[in-house]
């Protein structure tokens, strides 16, 4: 599975966010554990979490997708702190899930849009690689970006014309 596969899979939450009126943003994240000595792959990576935007269904203002995936991977892999773990997600993160992230010592975060008005994983903070901080992690983004972008305007585009 390549980084853009995984992204097909939280392209698939963001669907399922537009079906119930939300948002179209889906996360997913993936663990593949790793031997800290050798850096060495210990087994295969595999999708632990996976979830979709649902502020409006749940009145919740920390219900964004990749917060509720990286939620989902702590309860799973029963423990706070994400190493080993990638998330993927359809637009990029605001300050509160980059802030999450480096909470949660994640390794890496895949993002496909930029967002010009929250962006903080490079569009207007650079939360992953903050010095001050005492946990950094690789950021790629751009993976499947006009796909995750396109889903998003034509979701404001039917949301105007209502
Ligand atoms: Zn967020």
């Amino acid at each position: 599975m390549t980084d853009e596969d995984y992204m097909r899979l939280a392209l698939e939450e963001a669907r399922r966010a537009a079906e119930l009126d939300e948002v179209p943003i889906g996360a997913v994240v993936v663990y593949e554990p790793i031997d800290p000595a050798t850096r060495r792959s210990l087994a295969e990576p595999r999708v632990i979490a996976r979830a979709c935007n649902l502020r409006e269904t749940t009145r919740d203002p920390a219900g964004h997708a990749e917060f509720l995936a990286m939620k989902q991977a702590a309860a799973e892999l029963d423990a706070w702190r994400l190493t080993g773990c990638t998330v993927y997600v359809t637009l990029e993160p605001c300050i509160m899930c980059a802030g999450l992230m480096h909470q949660a010592r994640i390794d890496r975060c895949v993002f496909g849009a930029p967002d010009p008005k929250a962006g903080a994983l490079g569009t207007l903070y650079r939360v992953n690689e903050d010095e001050r901080l005492n946990h950094n992690f690789e950021v790629v983004p751009g993976v499947l970006g006009d796909e995750c972008a396109a889903l998003l305007r034509a979701f404001f585009a039917r949301k105007r014309r209502k």
